[in-house]
């Protein structure tokens, strides 16, 4: 950026959206959503991720965040988490109600529904702010249309951090997915602290032990199972290996297997975090 430049004079309008915070909710000290308004322009695909921005310091920085909310919401939904030291989120984390937040006018991603072909249950398995894509697929009618069966895992550290937990556990209740209610499973998993009704098991051995599958009163099948996962390296590794040993395929554009995935995390980290 030129000396004689502000952050003003180089916002991005060309390239992306400057949105409203319309609502903001915090589900624990470190993890919150983000309502905002919705262009009408902005379009996208249950389970894609838009790129965030906001100016830090003089400098504009952007984030990729998967989409929460409903491919028919008129409002944005996101699910953040705060890292520590984070330039982004650092910033985020202080935003406001009526602020501006930045979205990339075009959106990202493949863990889509319609990567799939025969397969005819859902399995949705996440780590921390991995949730989010999820929670747009599960908002979105077609998702019940094309799946027979729906299962979601969410696994956390602390049981605070299982964010629309309320919404999850009361489908039956929802006006407009309630009557999907019966074909679709919750699962939770807390790992660092005792959570009455959640496992305590990480995901990839809840699979290997058959309690998951048990749970879930269903079983992986390569004919039937369509697995999304998204959250942190170490769990999609594990899982892919898991499954892969239990006969199901990578989902390619070539081939349509049974495993897609989304690193929910840096494309470039490779830390394993204690998920
Ligand atoms: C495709 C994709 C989708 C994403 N969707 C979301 C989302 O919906 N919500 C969200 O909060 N973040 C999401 N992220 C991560 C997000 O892009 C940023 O990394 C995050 O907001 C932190 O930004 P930062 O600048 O504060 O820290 P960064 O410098 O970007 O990250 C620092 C470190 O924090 C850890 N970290 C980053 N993101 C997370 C996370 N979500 N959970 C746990 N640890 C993390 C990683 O170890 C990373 O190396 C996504 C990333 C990708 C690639």
């Amino acid at each position: 950026m030129s000396q004689n430049c502000t952050v003003d004079d180089t916002a991005p309008t060309e390239t992306a959206h400057a949105l409203t915070i319309r609502d903001i909710r915090w589900w624990s000290p470190t993890l919150f959503s983000l309502t905002l308004e919705r262009p009408e322009a902005f379009r996208f695909l249950s389970g894609q991720f838009a790129r965030l921005g906001l100016p830090v310091d003089g400098e504009w920085v952007w984030r990729a965040y998967s989409i929460c909310s409903s491919v028919y919401d008129e409002q944005l939904e996101f699910l953040s988490i705060v890292v520590p030291d984070g330039v982004f989120t650092q910033a985020l984390k202080d935003i406001q109600v009526g602020d501006t937040l930045w979205v990339d006018k075009r959106n990202f991603g493949t863990l889509t529904t319609d990567r799939f072909r025969a397969q005819d249950e859902l399995w949705m398995l996440a780590t921390g702010t991995g949730l989010a894509p999820f929670m747009s697929v599960l908002r979105d009618p077609y998702t019940w249309e094309r799946f027979e069966r729906v299962v979601l895992v969410h696994s956390v550290r602390n049981s605070d951090e299982l964010a629309y937990r309320e919404w999850l556990e009361n489908l039956a209740g929802d006006e407009l997915f309630g009557e999907f209610a019966e074909r679709f499973r919750y699962i939770k998993v807390v790992t660092r602290e005792e959570c009455p009704g959640a496992f305590a098991l990480r995901i990839p051995e809840l699979v290997q032990t058959g309690i998951l599958e048990r749970a879930a009163g269903l079983e992986f099948s390569a004919e039937r199972s369509a697995v999304m996962l998204c959250g942190n390296p170490a769990m999609l590794r594990q899982m892919k290996t898991v499954l892969q040993e239990r006969g199901l395929s990578v989902n390619k554009k070539s081939s349509p297997g049974n495993i897609l995935w989304e690193n929910g995390f840096l494309p470039e980290d490779n830390r394993q975090p204690d998920l």
